[in-house]
This record gives structure tokens, sequence and C-alpha cells, in this order.
């Protein structure tokens, strides 16, 4: 008889958040991209910010991560192949990616604003699934670089720039659409990339051709049909295009040893690879690798502060979502004044990044012929890249704890978004790297720091708590002793008045109000949701998302 009895009820568990458009419910990003350039797109980011809401989207992010890529390294006769495999969600994200562009529009198509709405596409993208952003990441990056070497982006760059995503492992002479990625980090040394090893050598046979010999300690997405690597030619560290099939149709020996077991990041396949005499091609002069590479490395740092940008923005939005259907004590959990101040805090941090990065975007769109947009591009890539960086595990941390225990567990997609979190920091130069290429930009082109204190005079006199905080910055900039030291501070500082810059001009009083006094006034080392008592946290709510206010 008892076995008909119900025992529970499920009540109060909020539904999940899906079947939501995740461009037009973020009213921050929106405004932005029309502002930095590209209302043009705003069709086109719809369309893509509806299909990313889908339920049945969001599972393929799901599946591409708990079915992870796996190696075989030989067929069954014994001979070398070195494939991953992919689960079919990841190519069918991989085929919307670059259906949408989000590899290389900006070159194919390169109107003014083109890197801004980019820039909005991966953002949107990467709250879907982080992994395939990285080869998508690498494939757009590469192309400023290849074009150091004209003849090599005259023959590549039209394969790249397809909006065709072909996973087939052939010769990508034979293929409508590319990808690309880059192998650099080495088991001695990644920040210091002139510690490489791996050496190469010109093919006397072959003019123009190198042998390259060696190992790369990471290389993410190995079935990339080409990749730029580094290696010690003999007039030093040079750059070099490396396809994963020879042009006469036999395999490049590139030699996957094995795939990284990672904590985030898991439907990207990232490797260790050895170089047994790989064909490879010059790009840019022999011996001036660093000064090549860096254009790639530029666009892969704006990307990380896209996916920096887009972990606070998800963390917000599961957070508030979760806030907004759930009650405890009597009240919706929104509704609580100590998770309302969480939640708008966490609000203001998503604003904060999501600004500096979209206004950096259009730094892309215009650095050429615009010395200023240069100059900025320059100095601000790597201010935004450390803050935003190292604020997003923080916030997925508190959106996590938002979502109490469920968000501790795997079928919840906070897991996900919290071992993603600290991955951009560590790319394309971690923390204090990042810091000393502040430094250097400022000492190498004084020009930089003059670009910035223009761009803080937009917002002068709009708020008290910004003008000194400009004016204490100005004082401890010119002070250069120990100055490598205190190099985080001051880009913290560099980053956090960026940032307030630009919500003073252009976000809503309450959040300007609530962002000065929150991180000019009281530093920003205070945790999330300890905005003061004058903060208007329903205002900022309302503003940031349509389900919270
Ligand atoms: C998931 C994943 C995928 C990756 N994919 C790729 C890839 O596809 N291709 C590729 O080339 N690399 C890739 N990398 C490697 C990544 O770029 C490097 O790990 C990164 O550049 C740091 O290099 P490292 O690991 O050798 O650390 P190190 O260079 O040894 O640095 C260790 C620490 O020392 C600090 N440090 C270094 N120099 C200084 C200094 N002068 N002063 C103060 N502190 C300093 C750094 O900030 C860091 O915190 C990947 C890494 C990960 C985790």
């Amino acid at each position: 008889m008892l076995k008909d009895i119900e025992t529970h009820e499920v009540l109060n568990q909020p539904p999940p958040l899906e079947g939501y458009n995740l461009f037009t419910s973020d009213r921050v990003l929106a405004d932005a991209v029309s502002r930095e350039g590209a209302p043009w797109a705003r069709s086109d980011l719809e369309a893509l910010g509806s299909l990313a809401g889908e339920p049945a989207t969001l599972e393929l992010g799901r599946l591409a991560n708990v079915n992870r890529p796996e190696l075989r390294t030989y067929d069954r006769f014994g001979h070398r192949i070195d494939v991953v495999d992919y689960h079919p969600a990841y190519h069918e994200l991989m085929g919307t990616a670059i259906g949408f562009g989000l590899h290389a529009a900006p070159w194919s198509d390169p109107r003014p604003g083109a890197h801004a709405a980019r820039a909005d596409k991966v953002i949107t993208r990467y709250q879907v699934e982080a992994g395939h952003v990285c080869p998508v990441s690498m494939t757009y990056s590469v192309v400023p670089a290849l074009r150091h070497q004209p003849d090599l982006a005259a023959q590549w760059e039209p394969s790249i720039t397809a909006t065709v995503y072909d996973p087939a492992d052939v010769p990508a002479e034979g293929k409508a659409g590319i990808t690309c990625g880059m192998a650099l980090t080495e088991k001695q040394g990644g920040s210091d990339v002139r510690a490489n090893t791996t050496v190469a050598e010109a093919d006397p046979t072959e003019p123009g051709v190198y042998r390259l010999v060696g190992h790369k300690w990471f290389c993410s997405a190995p079935m990339s049909d080409a990749f730029l690597m580094l290696a010690q030619a003999a007039s030093g560290l040079s750059c070099f295009w490396v396809p994963r099939w020879c042009p006469d149709g036999s395999r490049n020996p590139i030699r996957i040893q094995r795939l990284k077991d990672k904590l985030g990041d898991r439907s990207n396949a990232s490797s260790e690879i050895e170089l047994a005499g790989v064909v490879g091609w010059l790009v840019g002069e022999e011996g001036r690798g660093v000064r090549t590479i860096i254009e790639m490395v530029n666009h892969t740092r704006l990307d990380c502060i896209l996916g920096a940008t887009a972990v606070m923005r998800q963390g917000l939005a599961q957070a508030s979502w979760h806030a907004a259907h759930r009650s405890a004590f009597g009240r919706l959990l929104i509704d609580q004044p100590l998770m309302t101040n969480v939640v708008a805090d966490l609000a203001l941090e998503s604003e904060g990044a999501t600004l500096a990065a979209m206004r950096l975007a259009r730094s892309y769109d215009a650095a050429e012929g615009n010395e200023h947009e240069r100059l900025i591009q320059r100095l601000v890539t790597p201010v935004i890249k450390f803050w935003a960086c190292k604020r997003a595990p923080q916030h997925a941390a508190e959106a996590l704890e938002c979502l109490g225990g469920n968000g501790f567990v795997e079928e919840s997609p906070m897991p996900r978004l919290f071992r993603q979190s600290p991955l951009n920091g560590l790319w394309e130069g971690s923390g204090n790297v990042i810091c000393l290429d502040v430094l250097r930009a400022m000492l190498r082109e004084p020009e930089t720091i003059d670009a910035f204190w223009a761009e803080m005079a937009l917002a002068t006199g709009a708020d008290p708590r910004f003008d000194r905080a400009v004016d204490v910055l100005k004082s401890e900039l010119a002070a250069t002793d120990s100055i490598e030291g205190r190099a985080r501070h001051l880009v913290e500082r560099m980053a956090l008045v960026f940032e307030a810059a630009l919500v003073l001009r252009f976000s809503a009083a309450a959040v300007a109000d609530a962002f000065c006094a929150s991180r000019l006034d009281r530093g920003a080392e205070a945790v999330f949701g300890a905005l003061p008592p004058s903060a208007d946290t329903r205002a900022i709510l309302r503003r940031s998302v349509p389900w919270a206010g």
C-alpha cells in the first residue's frame, strides 16, 4: 500500500535558464555593440544570441565536454596517424561558430565595426561552450601574423576566412575551409619563448622550406590544418607556417605524444607534440619570430578578454536567474538585501568588463590609420587582459555560490564555468608577464600613456572619485622606483579607471555611482556583495538582467 505514495513534490527549484536570447537579454552588450561601431550587425547578433540560448545548443556544450576528445596515435597496422577524435557536438559547435564568421569575418569583410561585431559573437558563443572558441580564436589571430609573408597570406587567406568548417583529416590544399593553431610553449619555457630549443634548418633541396626538429609542450587543437610555430633558425628565433599535411599528400611528422588532462576547457584537445623534421615555411624575417608572432598573440589576448567577459556575464545570468526563482526564509533570494547586493556587484563587474572589452574591440577596428586607437590598442589590451582575467575566477566562484549546493553539482553549468574561469589568465601571457608588458609598452612608447590619459580626460569631471583616482594613478606612475614590483597594483588601477571612465560615460547613473564607490573609493579587493548602502542595487539589476529587476 505504501508503494503508491509520492515521497515528495519538487518545490522551489528554479527552471533551467534556457530558451532566452543571449544578445537581446544583455542590454549592456547590445548597447556597446552599437556604440562601438557595429549597429549594422544587429540582426546577425540577434540570430546568434537566440540560437545560443536554445536548449539543444546548450546541450551541445554539455556533450562536447563530458565526451572528451581522444587521441589515436597509431592505426591498426601500426602506422602513426596522430588523430584526435571529437564528439559530434564539438564539430557542430565549430561549424556554427565558423558559419557566423567568428574565425575571420573582420579579415574577409573589414568594414568599420567588424571586430566589434565579432567580439559580441565571441562573448555570446563562449557562454555556450568555451573550448571550441580556442581554435576559432587561433584561426582569427593567425591572419595578421601570416600577412608578414604576403605570398603565404595570398595562398591561405581564402581558405582560412571561408565560412566552411571541414574537419576532414586531409591536406589543406583540398579543403574549402581550414582552421589554424599555434605552438610556441616548450617544456623549459612558455612565457620566455626565447628559450625555445626547437631548431629549424633550411632545406638545401627546396628553397624557402625549413625542417623543424624539437617539441612543443602545449599545442591546442592539434587537428588544425596548419600552425604557426616558433623555432631557432640560423639567425635566431623565427616563425614558421607548418601544415598538418605536406603538399605532396604525406603526413607532416607532427607527433601527438599525448593529450593534456586539464582542469577545464575539456572539449578542446590540448596536446604535447614532437616535431620529427616537420616541413615549415618561414613567416616574416628569420630571427624576427617574436615580432611576427606577437601579431597573433595580440589578437588572442583580445579573445582572452572576451572569454573572461563571457565567463562573468554567464555567471551573472545564472546567479541572477537562480536568485530570481528561488525563495528562502519567506522571500525570493533576489529580494534578500544581502543577495541583492551580491548579484548587483556581480553585475557591476560584468558591465565594467563588457564596456572595456567592446571599447577595445573598436581599437582593433580603427588602429590602422588612427594613431590614438593604435596606442590604446597597444596599452589597454594587456591592461584589461590582466584585470578581466583576474576577476573572472572570483566572479565565477561567487556566482556559483549564489546557486547554493546546486551550483556545485556537475549537472549545473556552474562547475564547467568555474573550471574554465582561470584559463584566460594563463593564456597569452600570465598575470605577471602581462603586467611587465604594460610597463614595456609605456617605456618603449610613452605616447601610449598620453593616449590613455586623453581617453580618461573624456570622463573628467563626471565624478570626483574618478578624478581623484586618476590623479593618484598619475603620481604613482610618475614614481619610477621599484616599478616592476608595483606593476600589478598599477595595472589594476589602470584597468579600474579605464572601466570607470566608460561606465561614467555610458552606463546608468546608479551603475556609475556604485562602480566609483566600490571600485575607486573603497578598493577592489573587497569581496563581491559589499556595495555601500548608498548603492541603488535594484536599478543596477534592472539594467543588467531582464528577469531580476
Ligand atoms: C589549456 C592550455 C592550452 C594551451 N595551449 C597552448 C597552445 O595551443 N600553444 C602554445 O604555444 N601554448 C599553449 N599553452 C601554454 C600557455 O601559453 C603557457 O602555459 C603560458 O604561456 C605560461 O607558460 P609556462 O606554462 O611555461 O609558465 P612559465 O613561463 O614558467 O610561467 C610560470 C609563472 O611565472 C610567471 N613569470 C614568468 N616570467 C616572469 C617574470 N619575468 N617575472 C615575474 N613572473 C614571471 C608567469 O606569470 C607564471 O605565473 C596552453 C596552456 C594551457 C593551460
